[in-house]
């Protein structure tokens, strides 16, 4: 089993910044035992004070877009300019195999074994929400420990950027030069949510296309409306691989949290974000207890089946459920 310490154990741990005690709080925050919430309750309010003053990036694009690749060289690049750096990864689709991303720790290798940086994936979870419901408390714990940028990495598959958007103060987006008009397209949402956007592997043969691509996006991004950020992007190419453009990505980040911290939207979505998540909390609360109550997973198997065969009417079914929820 394993041990639990008591919530100024982890508090202090964490204070101090020491890493073997983030790691038992984090698995802490992302169990499901109901004695586990109640201690990680404690030790998330007693650290509140200790957090939110980190720069929170999203790092977003499809897979083999070059994410770890990207990350790892920003990472030793950042660490090198005296920033502690956090990245929480996060992978919906490794819910599908029931694990947690195996691969996450060697992909950034030589940032794992960087002592400035850590790397986290982010555990598997019923929904979509309640895994970046997770991952927020992970970050808030490593602001907590003294790390200053936080890097919550997404696969660029559609759902999840939605969900990580209100976790961050800053959306970057890695896109693939020649990736075709399709898949720019579905990008649209995606594009519209991005506050950086960066063409990668622009090296080698790939280099004339990329710069062609930047331009395409560029001047697709400018029939955009203009964000409420009120910042306009700038599409720029790099290469993780030849290690060029990383840094003028980042300068971008730096710009654009500069930009929105003078105009004020970076302070205001903070605060939209926490009520956002106060709801988000609630309802996922609301949900787990409604599910887990006796009477409900009683009624629920035949109505389900009555639905599901057309003897009942979905209203009707839901109906006799809510009821039965609210006389108990
Ligand atoms: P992720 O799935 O988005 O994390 O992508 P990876 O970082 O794992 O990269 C996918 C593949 O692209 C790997 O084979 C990398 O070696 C390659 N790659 C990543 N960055 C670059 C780059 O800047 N230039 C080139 N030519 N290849 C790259």
């Amino acid at each position: 089993m394993r041990k639990r310490f008591p919530a100024e154990v982890y508090v202090e741990g964490i204070r101090r910044g020491d890493r073997l005690v983030l790691s038992r709080a984090i698995t802490l925050v992302e169990s499901r035992l109901p004695a586990d919430a109640a201690l990680a309750q404690e030790v998330l309010s007693a650290l509140l004070p200790c957090t939110g003053k980190s720069l929170r990036v999203g790092v977003t694009g499809v897979p083999g877009v070059g994410k770890s690749t990207f990350l790892e060289v920003l990472g030793h690049h950042l660490t090198e300019r005296g920033h502690r750096l956090a990245i929480l990864t996060i992978d919906p689709s490794s819910r599908r195999s029931g694990g947690s991303i195996l691969g996450d720790k060697t992909r950034m290798e030589t940032l794992a074994n960087n002592p400035h940086a850590y790397i986290r994936p982010s555990p598997t979870g019923d929904s979509l929400g309640g895994v970046s419901r997770k991952t927020r408390e992970v970050m808030l714990l490593c602001e907590a420990a003294g790390f200053d940028l936080i890097v919550v990495e997404t696969v660029g598959v559609g759902q999840s950027e939605t969900a990580v958007r209100e976790l961050v103060d800053c959306f970057l987006l890695l896109l693939l030069a020649g990736a075709g008009d399709e898949l720019q397209g579905v990008k649209r949402g995606i594009m519209e949510m991005a506050d950086v956007l960066t063409v990668t592997k622009a090296d080698g043969p790939n280099q004339d296309a990329a710069q062609l691509a930047r331009l395409e996006l560029q001047h697709a991004l400018h029939l955009f409306p203009l964000p409420a950020s009120g910042w306009t992007p700038t599409v720029t190419v790099c290469s993780a691989l030849e290690e060029r453009g990383i840094t003028d990505v980042w300068a971008q980040v730096e710009a654009f949290a500069q930009h929105t911290q003078q105009n004020g939207w970076f302070a205001r979505n903070r605060r939209e974000q926490n009520r956002y998540w106060l709801h988000e909390t609630l309802r996922q609360t609301l949900l787990d207890r409604f599910y887990q109550h006796p009477h409900i997973r009683a009624l629920l198997p035949d109505l389900e089946n009555a639905v599901a065969e057309g003897h009942t009417a979905v209203p009707e079914a839901a109906k006799k459920l809510l009821e039965g929820y609210g006389n108990t």
